[in-house]
């Protein structure tokens, strides 16, 4: 990946991206050549309080969820990826990105409502064109890493196998347990889809190769400014 990271997102499928100023982070870089590993968390609590929080410590890259003032679910970007997220305890310069979701960890099998799953899926599969974190989990729906030690932290997986990770499967001194017992194969299979309707991966769609072999690429080279 010689390619430069790019710092802010816009959009997520059907989702604009509002960047929020002002939020504290640490100016060290993530680590490129790690395996490209994303963290979900949950806020436990909501918008307005989880963003009081972020603009004091611990900001992750992006927060999304409903947010009451709003009145809807949305997506936020508060620290520009390449830059280390501050969600974990330690470990933050393994993962490229880190999303807190508004929502409750829960032990029981669940999933958020259906426009945050949406935003989250969305998110996703923006960040596996982008950032190449593969559309994955270490771990079968209902293996969830508990609170304080458990065996996915001792796992070795987290900055060795590539893929989307819950706070709780990140490994010591980290002892939350959010999200809890998510259904993720729900989430990433909506990402999948939506990455198999955007088309490649971005990775595969870079150098002049890709361009000799892209369908249209001669008469649509010109118009290709989107990046
Ligand atoms: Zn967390």
């Amino acid at each position: 990946m010689a390619t430069a990271i790019k710092p802010w997102l816009d959009q997520a499928g059907n989702f604009p991206i509002t960047h929020i100023g002002g939020i504290p982070h640490f100016n060290q870089g993530v680590l490129l050549d790690a395996p490209r590993t994303g963290v979900l968390h949950t806020t436990e609590g909501g918008w307005v309080g989880g963003l009081a929080i972020f603009k004091q410590h611990f900001a992750p890259h992006f927060m999304l969820g409903f947010d009451a003032d709003a009145q809807k679910v949305r997506i936020a970007q508060l620290v520009q990826v390449g830059t280390i997220g501050a969600a974990l305890k330690a470990h933050n310069n393994q993962a490229i990105v880190q999303i807190e979701m508004i929502g409750f960890s829960k032990e029981k099998p669940w999933l958020p409502d259906d426009d945050t799953v949406a935003a989250l899926a969305s998110l996703m599969a923006v960040c596996a064109t982008e950032y190449g974190i593969p559309l994955d989990h270490p771990w079968p729906d209902g293996d969830f890493g508990k609170a304080g030690s458990n065996p996915h932290r001792s796992s070795g997986k987290y900055g060795k196998v590539a893929g989307w990770y819950g706070h709780g499967d990140c490994p010591s001194p980290d002892t939350h347990w959010d999200p809890g017992n998510l259904e993720w194969s729900v989430v990433l299979g909506k990402a999948k889809q939506m990455t198999n309707d955007l088309g490649a991966p971005h990775s595969a769609l870079a150098g002049p190769l890709a361009m000799a072999t892209a369908p249209g690429s001669t008469t649509r080279s010109k118009k290709k400014s989107r990046g």
